[in-house]
C-alpha cells in the first residue's frame, strides 16, 4: 500500500495531479545494493579539525571525489560537517551559511554527517552551548532535507577520533543507502575499538550469526542481509514458524533450530547448535517479538507477561549464558522500538518491554566489552510488516505520512541493515548504542 502510494505521487501525470492537489509525496530512498557507489555525487568537506587532512585522505582511499571548498556550481552527493573543535555558538555562523548554500547543490539521496564531541557537564558553559546545539542543528536540517536526502552525525566522546574505526564505521554507514531511514540521528563513539572490514562489500564474511524470529518480517530480512554481508545465518523460530523459516533458511544457505526464545534453555541450545554445526559464535541478533496490546485498565496477566518474558526476559537470560561462554569478540544487537522512548496508547507492557532493551543495552556493555565484544540496539519506528498491518488505517496513515521527515514507513530491510551495521566490527566502538531507524518519526523525538 505504501508503495503504490509512492509510485503513484513520483511517477506521471498522477505525480502532476498530486502536486496540484498538496498532497504528500514521500521521495524514494536511496537504499544499498552493494554495486552501488558510496554516494551519489562528490563530497564536500566543510570545517577544521585535527584529522581533517586523515579524514579526507580515507575518503579518497574509498574512491570519492572530495572537495575542500565550495566550488558553489558542482553538485553534491554528500556534505561532512567537522564540528569538533568548536568552542562557542558564534563560531558557527560562517560554516552554517555556507553549508546553507551547498544544500542548495544536494543531488536525491544525498547525505550530510556532522563530527562533534558531547555537551558534558564539566565543560565550559559556551562550550556545552555549542555542542548541544549541534545537536537541535543536525535534527532541524533533518527536517529540511529534501528528496531523500537525510542529517544524521557521529558524537566522538572519550577523545575518541574522527579517524577512528568506529567512527569511520558510522561515516560509511550514514553515508550508504544503508542508512535510507534513519535521518536527524546520532551515533556516539565511545572507544577506539573496531576494525574497518578488508573487503566492505563483505563485512561480516567468516563471522557466525544467529537471528532469532527469522521466519518473517523483520526477521528475515535480517538472515538476507547479514548472509549477504557474508554471514553463515542460523536461523530461529517457534515450532510452529517451522516451514515458512526453512523457507528463508534456504534461501540464505542457513541452519534452522526451532525453539520458543523464552524456553530456559534457549541460550545453551543456541551456542551448542551455533558452535557444533558452524564452528562459533559471532554475532546474536535478538529480534524475537510479541505485541500483545490492551489499555492498562484492561490488561490481563497473560497478555502482560507473555510480553515481557519474550521481548526482555527471555534476552537477558540468553546473554547470561552467551557471556559465561566468554566468547572473543561476540557482538550482540537487540530490538527495542521507538514506542519504547516515547510511549504508546495501549502498549504499556510492549513499550516496558522495549525501553527495558535500551537499558540492558546500556548496562551490558561493559560486560561484553571484557572479553572484546559489543552489544547495542536498533528502534525502529514505523516500519511495514504483518505486525503494523494489523494497526488501524487512519493511525497508520499519520505513522506513515505525517510523522516521519522521510514521509513514508520503513521497510524491514532498513531495520535489517543498520543492525547488520552495528553487529560488524566496524561497530564495537559505539557499545551500549541505541540507534533509532524511524525516518525521523516526530514520535519520542
Ligand atoms: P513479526 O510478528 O512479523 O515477526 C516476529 C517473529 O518472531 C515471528 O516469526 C515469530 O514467530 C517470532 N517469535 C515470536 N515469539 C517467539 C518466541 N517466543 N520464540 C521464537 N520466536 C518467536 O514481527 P516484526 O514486525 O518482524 O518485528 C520484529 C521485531 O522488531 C520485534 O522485536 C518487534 O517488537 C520489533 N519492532 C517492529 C516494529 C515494526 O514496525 N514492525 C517496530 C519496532 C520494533
Amino acid at each position: 500500500m505504501a508503495d503504490k502510494y509512492l509510485e503513484l505521487v513520483n511517477s506521471g501525470m498522477t505525480k502532476k495531479l498530486a502536486k496540484l492537489l498538496g498532497l504528500p509525496r514521500p521521495p524514494r530512498l536511496r537504499r544499498y545494493t552493494p554495486d552501488t557507489a558510496l554516494l551519489p555525487g562528490p563530497v564536500l568537506v566543510l570545517g577544521a579539525s585535527a584529522r581533517a587532512q586523515q579524514l579526507c585522505d580515507t575518503l579518497v582511499s574509498w574512491g570519492l571525489d572530495v572537495r575542500r571548498h565550495d566550488a558553489g556550481q558542482s553538485k553534491l552527493g554528500g556534505i561532512v560537517l567537522l564540528l569538533d573543535e568548536l568552542t562557542d555558538p558564534e563560531q558557527l555562523s560562517e560554516l552554517m551559511l555556507t553549508t546553507g548554500a551547498a544544500l542548495r547543490q544536494l543531488v536525491p539521496g544525498a547525505r550530510l554527517v556532522s563530527f562533534s564531541r558531547p555537551a558534558l557537564a564539566e565543560n565550559s558553559p559556551a562550550v556545552a552551548a555549542v555542542r548541544q546545539g549541534i545537536d537541535g542543528l543536525i535534527r532541524s536540517l533533518g527536517r529540511e532535507m529534501r528528496a531523500g536526502a537525510t542529517a544524521n552525525g557521529i558524537v566522538l566522546e572519550n577523545e575518541t577520533q574522527l579517524d577512528s574505526a568506529s567512527a569511520l564505521g558510522a561515516l560509511r554507514f550514514f553515508f550508504s543507502g544503508r542508512s535510507a531511514y534513519v535521518d536527524g540521528q546520532f551515533l556516539r563513539v565511545r572507544t577506539e575499538y573496531g576494525e574497518l572490514p578488508a573487503d566492505f562489500r563483505a563485512p561480516l564474511r567468516g563471522k557466525v550469526a544467529v537471528v532469532t524470529g527469522a521466519a518473517r518480517g523483520i526477521g528475515a530480512d535480517i538472515a538476507r542481509t547479514l548472509a549477504r554481508d557474508g554471514a553463515q545465518v542460523v536461523l530461529v523460530d517457534m515450532p510452529a514458524a517451522g516451514d515458512a523459516l526453512a523457507k528463508v533458511a534456504n534461501e540464505v544457505g542457513g541452519t534452522t533450530l526451532q525453539l520458543d526464545v523464552t524456553a530456559k534453555d534457549a541460550g545453551t541450545r543456541i551456542l551448542d547448535h551455533a558452535l557444533t554445526r558452524h564452528g562459533g559464535l559471532d554475532l546474536v541478533v535478538h529480534n524475537a517479538g510479541i505485541t500483545r496490546d490492551k489499555l492498562l485498565a484492561n490488561m490481563d496477566a497473560g497478555r502482560w507477561d507473555s510480553v515481557i518474558a519474550v521481548n526482555i526476559s527471555a534476552q537477558l537470560r540468553m546473554n547470561e549464558i552467551f557471556l559465561a561462554a566468554k566468547l572473543p569478540g561476540l557482538r550482540v544487537v537487540s530490538l527495542a522500538s521507538t514506542s519504547g522512548i516515547a510511549g504508546n496508547r495501549g502498549q504499556t507492557n510492549y513499550a516496558a518491554s522495549k525501553a527495558g532493551v535500551i537499558g540492558m543495552v546500556r548496562a551490558s556493555a561493559g560486560l561484553f566489552a571484557e572479553h572484546g565484544g559489543s552489544i547495542a540496539a536498533v528502534a525502529p519506528g514505523f516500519i511495514e510488516t504483518e505486525m503494523t498491518a494489523k494497526i488501524p488505517l487512519g493511525t497508520r496513515t499519520v505513522a506513515r505520512l505525517v510523522l516521519p521527515s522521510l514521509m513514508q514507513g520503513g521497510l524491514p530491510v532498513d531495520v535489517a541493515e543498520a543492525i547488520a551495521f552495528l553487529g560488524s566490527d566496524a561497530a564495537a566502538g559505539l557499545n551500549g548504542s541505541t540507534l533509532r531507524v524511524c525516518g525521523q518519526s516526530l514520535v519520542g523525538a
